[in-house]
């Protein structure tokens, strides 16, 4: 079955009485190119583990089952899931659970899905809900080997991005502490079915066995970071100032001079070295008040 040709995906939506639900934001593949390309490059070896979120009507999943050992698909509409029975019949290393993944025990699914298996993330993620998808997966701390995700190309733009640019944000900061984001291609909206208003891209995290900075506390460096971003014409030391009111803003000063860093810096030049000298020391600082 061509899950690619828009006859074949018309035919089965109307076969099983089914319509594109926009509230889940399905906008399907219909490239086969590109296809094959996102399931080549995902970063998993043959005897890997795959999880995908989102398999729509499977046209990602069939690829991802020619190419490795088991597939897990979660996908939200109960509706699609007679349809992915149906396109996936062929093969008996895939398994489908109709879930939200933002519900999803993911720690146990890896338990029972892929016990002994490397195992990577691959999808075309809805767009409504991409970074919360992104960071509960990085958040999870599960020992992803990548992470390989099709997302509006604005956020591949933002995960991708130095730090001093228009694009760097929190998400950049933050996902730079568990993976390094490399930008694989460019995917324009005439390859979807319905077509969405946005281009899309692929990213394929690798994802570090150690994070690339050591820090006292973890909570303390994503407060850092989350405050360096939350009004960016704030001046770091304002910023801070804000996010931990158990300091003054003297002390905040003080401490960043300590560190090399000019209060009045703006927090989206820093990197994910400084915000963890940051963190450190401010961490040092709350422990030393106690
Ligand atoms: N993988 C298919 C493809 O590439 O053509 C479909 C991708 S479509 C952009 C996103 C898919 O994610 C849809 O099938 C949608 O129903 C599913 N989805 C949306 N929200 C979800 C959630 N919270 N949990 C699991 N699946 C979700």
């Amino acid at each position: 079955m061509e899950l690619t040709d828009i006859r074949v995906v018309k035919s089965l939506m109307e076969s099983h009485g089914i319509r594109f639900q926009k509230k889940f934001g399905q906008n399907f593949l219909i490239n086969k190119k590109i296809v094959s390309d996102i399931a080549d490059n995902c970063g998993a070896k043959p005897e890997d583990g795959i999880l995908e979120i989102g398999p729509g009507i499977g046209v990602l999943t069939a690829q991802l089952c020619q190419r490795y050992r088991h597939v897990v698909g979660i996908e939200i509409d109960k509706n699609l899931i007679p349809v992915l029975h149906e396109t996936l019949s062929a093969y008996d290393n895939v398994n489908i659970i109709c879930q939200d993944v933002m519900k999803t025990d993911l720690k146990a699914l890896l338990k029972t899905e892929f016990s002994g298996m490397r195992v990577s993330v691959c999808a075309n993620l809805p767009y409504y809900i991409t970074t919360p998808i992104l960071m509960q997966l990085f958040e999870s701390e599960l020992p992803f080997s990548h992470i390989t995700v099709m997302v509006q190309r604005e956020v591949a733009d933002r995960l991708c991005a130095a730090p001093g640019t228009a694009d760097y944000g929190a998400i950049t900061a933050a996902v730079s502490y568990y993976a390094k984001p490399r930008r694989l291609f460019t995917v324009s909206r005439g390859n979807f079915m319905p077509p969405p208003h946005v281009d899309s891209a692929v990213v394929r995290c690798d994802l570090y066995d150690t994070p690339p900075v050591r820090v006292k506390d973890k909570q303390t460096l994503f407060c850092v970071i989350r405050a360096a971003f939350a009004q960016r014409r704030k001046t770091l030391c304002n910023a801070l100032t804000s996010a931990f009111p158990s300091f003054d803003k003297e002390t905040i000063a003080a401490l960043l001079i300590k560190q090399n860093i000019p209060p009045q810096t703006r927090g989206e030049t820093l990197d994910l070295m400084a915000f963890s000298r940051i963190a450190d020391a401010l961490f040092a600082a709350a422990d030393s008040d106690k």
